[in-house]
């Protein structure tokens, strides 16, 4: 059979692979993508997309109790979790219909199968119908990742779920444990807790949301246990007894070992990547604890063969992927674009209070041998803030107190994932504290937060 010839073929279609194919069509490159099971990747059909629709649905039920303090009235208040389950997963879809719709109007070929790689410049695709031999001189990788399974604690989907069951799931948990604290346990934490499910988080490391700044996991912390959660930290799940409708967890916590019943588990304890079956290993392309090692550029090592996205290691975000895909396409076309820099990504979570991040946290500033000023603004000093109703939050700011660098900036509150963009902005931009200070940020606005907290760190807030 006659093989189909590319200029580039991009095997995954998340937002790492359909942003690289989109990009590089962009650039006049003729462009194949492969995918297997989903436009869209995990992101928009079980990740980033689906969480937010089905939090969203959570928060406005949340307000819903609220009501009264805005002088409103709502009685009977309840839920129907199979339609907010369809609101979700309607979302999911019409997205999905968008990446395909966005691939055809660039002129992307698009083949659903499974794609391997048996040799430099080839790609192999077992489709519906058959198999189709693709070339291409450049090839990247954009496989994405998948849940993490410990042994003992694997997904069944009845007792014990993945992200991908707490997203479409069998009954309303009523005593939910989730094993891992990061973004996506929160979330899951965040959500099924204000439904009203008794939720119990389980993290092996000394607090919860680890990877942010301490300041802001204990603020975090201190929110989720006045809403009713209750937070285990240094923490560790041994060993799981399933039993009909009910779970036996053990749980060492200080060196004993506990057991607690539940009706549900949620394990987010991390990902794995997806580099089985590729045929990686006789290309010669190393694998790290299931992630491609790349260079800055996302270069496998093997002649035109690159990984981007959530197989290319952390932070495992949607942004980073596309933004790799991106860089990917440029530097195929021949161009010269700027590596990526995981220090100048933000991380978001969007628990309830809301949870944003970008650069150094405090404790990892001070490490790097930095001398620093910090600022802190606390959501009750600000307008919007108390008009809104959400007066629980924090921003604070990390300055190199040599140079005025932005070093870091870690925000708790309502809408702080829309914000933190501002500062990713004063990032890139190289801006200092100088250019936050004289920039006028409008009124009344959640953003005047952000250059309170400059302010602070320089002694000049006005409203604390
Ligand atoms: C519950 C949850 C919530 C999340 N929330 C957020 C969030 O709010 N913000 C954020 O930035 N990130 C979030 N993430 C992470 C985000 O989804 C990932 O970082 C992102 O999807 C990675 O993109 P990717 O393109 O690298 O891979 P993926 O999105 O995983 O896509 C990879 C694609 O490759 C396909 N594929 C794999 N192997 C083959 C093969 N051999 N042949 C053909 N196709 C193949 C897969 O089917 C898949 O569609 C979340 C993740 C989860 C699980």
């Amino acid at each position: 059979m006659a093989s189909k010839a590319f200029d580039m073929i991009v095997i995954g279609a998340g937002p790492g692979g359909y942003v690289a194919a989109i990009r590089g069509a962009q650039l006049g490159l003729n462009v194949a993508i492969v995918e297997r099971e989903h436009m869209g990747g995990i992101c928009l059909n079980w990740g980033c997309i689906p969480t937010k629709a089905m939090l969203r649905s959570s928060e406005v039920f949340h307000l819903m109790h609220r009501a009264k303090e805005f002088g409103l009235k709502a009685e009977g208040i309840s839920y129907d979790l199979d339609a907010v389950v369809k609101r979700s997963r309607g979302v999911a879809k019409q997205l999905n219909g968008g990446v395909g719709h966005l691939l055809k109007k660039h002129k992307v070929t698009a083949l659903m199968g499974e794609a391997t790689v048996p040799a430099k410049g080839k790609v192999t695709v077992k489709t519906d119908k058959g198999t189709e031999e693709l070339t291409a001189k450049h090839i990247v990788l954009a496989t994405g990742a998948r849940a993490r399974e410990l042994p003992g604690l694997e997904a069944d989907g009845d007792l014990v779920w993945t992200y991908k069951h707490a997203l479409v799931p069998p009954r309303m948990p009523k005593k939910l444990l989730v094993i891992g604290s990061g973004a996506i346990g929160i979330e899951f934490a965040s959500f099924y807790n204000t439904l009203g499910a008794d939720t119990t988080v389980v993290e092996v490391m000394d607090r919860v949301l680890p990877v942010e700044d301490a300041e802001i996991s204990a603020f975090a912390k201190k929110a989720f246990v006045k809403q009713g959660m209750k937070i285990m930290e240094k923490a560790m799940v041994k060993q799981l007894d399933r039993g009909k409708g009910k779970v036996t967890a053990h749980i060492e916590v200080g060196g004993k070992v506990e057991t607690q019943e539940f009706d549900t588990v949620i394990s987010a304890v991390g990902i794995v990547g997806n580099v089985e079956g590729l045929g990686l290993e006789a290309l010669g392309v190393t694998v790290d604890r299931t992630h491609v090692v790349t260079d800055e550029y996302c270069r496998t090592g093997v002649e035109g063969l690159y990984a981007i996205g959530d197989i290319a290691g952390a932070p495992w975000l949607a942004h980073k992927a596309s933004h790799e895909g991106v860089m990917v396409a440029e530097l195929i076309a021949g161009g010269h674009p700027h590596p990526v820099k995981p220090e100048s990504i933000a991380g978001c979570t969007y628990c309830h209070p809301q949870v944003a991040s970008v650069g150094m946290t405090e404790a990892k500033a001070k490490d790097a041998g930095y001398e620093i000023k910090v600022g802190r603004f606390p959501f009750i000093g600000n307008g919007k803030a108390i008009a809104l109703g959400e007066p629980e939050g924090l921003v604070k700011t990390i300055f190199d107190a040599k140079t005025g660098e932005l070093l870091g900036a870690h925000m708790i509150g309502a809408e702080v994932t829309e914000l933190i963009q501002g500062y990713v902005v004063g990032r890139q931009l190289e801006t200092t504290e100088e250019d936050l200070m004289n920039t006028v940020f409008p009124h009344p606005t959640l953003s005047e937060m952000m250059h309170e907290s400059v302010l602070e760190a320089y002694g000049r807030a006005i409203h604390i």
